[in-house]
Parts: C-alpha cells; structure tokens; sequence
C-alpha cells in the first residue's frame, strides 16, 4: 500500500479563501500586529511569509521589528499600546524571544481576545474545557487539513506524540474536542511503538527525525507529521526532514509530506483566526 499524499497547500488555500471571503464582509479590514526583536534568520523568515500572505487576504497587517535589546518594559508597553488599538483585532508576538524577556509574561500581556496564537493562558484553558476561543495555529491547522481530506476523527482511536505547549498538548485538546479517543505520549513513554499503533490517527510533534517507523503505525492509519527537522543529507546537503521516516508511507493509509504538509496549515490558521477575532471584536461572528 502507499499512503495518500495530504498535501497542504490545497487545504491552505481553501482555508485563506474562507478566511478571505469573510473578512470583505467585515465593515472594515482585520488588523494584525506582528511583533519580533533581533534578527534571528527564521524568525526574520516567518515573520515576513506571514505579513505576506496576511496582505494577500486582505489583511491590515503591520510589522513591529524591535531590536535585540529592547526592554521588557518597552516590549510590553508596545503589546499594552496594541491592546487598547481599535483596528488592531490580531497581536502575534513572534517567538522565540532574547534571553532577557520573560516569555510567558509577555504572552500573558497579550489581550485573550485578540491572542491569535492561542498561547494566552484564557484561551488555553477555555480549549481544554471545551469552550474554545481563539485556537492555536499548528494544532487548528492540522483539524482542517483532516477534514479537507475526509479524515474522519470522531470515535477513533487517536495519538498525539509530543507535549509541547504548542503543538502536542492543544493537538490533544482539539482531537477530543472532536470526539476522538485521545492518548498523549511523550519522552517517558515506555514502548512508544506499542502506543503509536494503536492510533488510527497519528499526529507526531516530538522534533525527532524519523522517530515513527513503519513497525511503529497501524497499517492504513492517518499519519499526520509535524516534525521540520533540518539534516544534513549523506551528501552534507542540509534537508527538512520529518519525525515520520518516508517508508510509512507504504504502511500508512494517509501521510503528510515534509516539507508541504502541516507546515502550510499554520499560517492560514493564524489568518483565519485574525479573521474570526476582527469577527468577534465587531460583534460579527459568522460561521467558521
Ligand atoms: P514542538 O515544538 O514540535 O511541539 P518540542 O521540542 O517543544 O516540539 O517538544 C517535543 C515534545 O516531544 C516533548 O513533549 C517531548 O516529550 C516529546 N518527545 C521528544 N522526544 C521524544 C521521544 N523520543 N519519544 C516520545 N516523545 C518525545
């Protein structure tokens, strides 16, 4: 068997369409507030892929690049300034951040409502006791990716690998909250393999390369990767790897590529939710 390729670039754009269709019914454009310090290459990367695209949708979008050594006071002053800015609907403070800033108190700073990484500690407690606000982009991303691809997930067998704040634990959320049974493995998982076989669907985001081998999945089961790994190649070429090795594809039913799969979902995410928030500050929200 070869796994269906889930690819995200389809999904994306059906995702920015949506997202762009409602925002030309708002009264006036959704503003999003992107904030960076230093000049850390990806962070530089992202930051611009992100402002790109929210233009493209039809987004208000504005970038705040901060040097290295800004304060924390001067950092939470421009998120306090952002708070209180009436067409300001979506503050995404991009991370990591310099050693000298408390990460987690600038995240807390950040307005719940317009939180659109879904890191602030409201939304994060409103997701797990099933009244989700605004949603976190990777783990979103990966639920409409899913669904564009007739993956069912209710009354299945889920597992996420991988706890992180970011991505394994609001991915856990998420998969419950759409009725799947859902185990969260870890480092201090003992005989991962025996866990990971159980899932029909399975969402790897431990930051390992090819940790999930094909003796490790259920034959025919979803497996969604959302490792980026970079590695040298046996040619000393740097390569995006996953933390799924490529030979579950011919175990898997269904398998997203590296790089092409997840990765596309997060930033229509983070736009979909600026919308949603722009929807919700205005008193308009429509469906999803
Ligand atoms: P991400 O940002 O992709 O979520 P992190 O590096 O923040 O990744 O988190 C890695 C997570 O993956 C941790 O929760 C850790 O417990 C899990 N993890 C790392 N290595 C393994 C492993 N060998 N087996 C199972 N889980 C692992």
């Amino acid at each position: 068997m070869t796994a269906q390729v889930l690819a995200g670039a389809p999904a994306a754009a059906a995702l920015l369409s949506r997202a762009a269709a409602r925002a030309r019914t708002l009264p006036r454009p959704p503003g999003l507030a992107i904030v960076r310090l230093g000049d850390d290459p990806a962070s530089v990367s992202y930051v611009r892929g992100k402002d790109r695209k929210a233009r493209e949708v039809g987004l208000q979008s504005t970038v705040y690049a901060l040097p290295e050594e800004t304060s924390q006071a001067e950092l939470l002053a421009l998120i306090a300034e952002l708070n209180a800015a009436y067409d300001v609907d979506g503050i995404l403070v991009q991370l990591p951040l310099p050693p000298h800033i408390d990460e987690a108190a600038v995240l807390r700073a950040v307005d719940p409502s317009k939180d659109v990484d879904g890191f602030h500690p409201v939304n994060v407690g409103e997701l797990w006791s099933g009244r989700p606000g605004l949603l976190p982009c990777t783990p979103a991303g990966v639920m409409v990716l899913l669904e564009h691809y007739g993956i069912p997930v209710a009354g299945r067998r889920a597992v996420v690998v991988g706890r992180s704040a970011i991505v394994g634990r609001p991915m856990a959320a998420l998969l419950l909250a759409a009725d799947a049974t859902v185990t969260l493995a870890h480092r201090r998982t003992p005989d991962l393999g025996a866990v990971t076989r159980e899932a029909e669907v399975l969402v790897v985001a431990a930051g390992r390369p090819h940790l999930v081998t094909p003796e490790m999945v259920r034959p025919g089961a979803a497996v969604v990767d959302v490792g980026i790994n970079r590695v040298l190649d046996a040619a000393g070429v740097s390569r995006l790897t996953g933390d799924v090795h490529p030979d579950v594809a011919g175990v898997a039913g269904a398998l997203t590529p590296v790089p092409g799969g997840v990765g596309p979902m997060t930033i229509a995410a983070l736009l979909a939710n600026t919308v949603t928030a722009a929807e919700r500050r205005l008193g308009l929200s429509g469906p999803r």
